[in-house]
């Protein structure tokens, strides 16, 4: 019997998980403003303000992606917000002439490639903005 829940329980938990990962995406150029939170600019000139982990948040906080065209996954959470993916899934992609790109941060003195940007972990350089064609990246999934 006891077993028999468990199990129940272990379907319960795959269900909620499906439910937290209904595949949404939505494309559009991002805007990253002063005094207002992030949000991505669709085809039809709607804003969607867009929210995310804390990783997320700081790539969403580059100035330097402002006007990017962006991919991101995740689900609507109202008709005008939408909630990025967590961040080690690559919720959010940069769009560079229709091809999806990632969004990374290299610093050229110690060769270090970070997803998230600010200050070199290892010399404090401020790392350079690349975007990236996915097929470089280490598959790791
Ligand atoms: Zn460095």
């Amino acid at each position: 019997m006891r077993y028999c829940l468990w199990i129940a329980a272990l379907f319960l938990s795959a269900a909620w998980a499906a439910d937290l990962h209904s595949h949404e995406s939505i494309r559009g150029k991002l805007l990253v403003r002063d005094g207002a939170p992030p949000a991505v600019e669709t085809a039809d000139h709607k804003l969607v303000q867009l929210d995310g982990d804390e990783s997320t948040r700081k790539v969403l906080a580059d100035k330097r992606l402002n006007g990017y065209q962006m991919e991101a996954h995740g689900h609507f959470t109202a008709s005008d917000r939408f909630a990025i993916d967590p961040f080690f899934e690559r919720g959010l992609v940069a769009v560079d002439k229709g091809k999806v790109k990632i969004i990374t941060y290299y610093c050229d003195v110690c060769n270090i490639r970070t997803y998230t940007p600010g200050p070199c972990a290892c010399c404090q350089k401020e790392t350079t903005l690349e975007l990236r064609d996915p097929a470089l990246e280490p598959q790791d999934k």
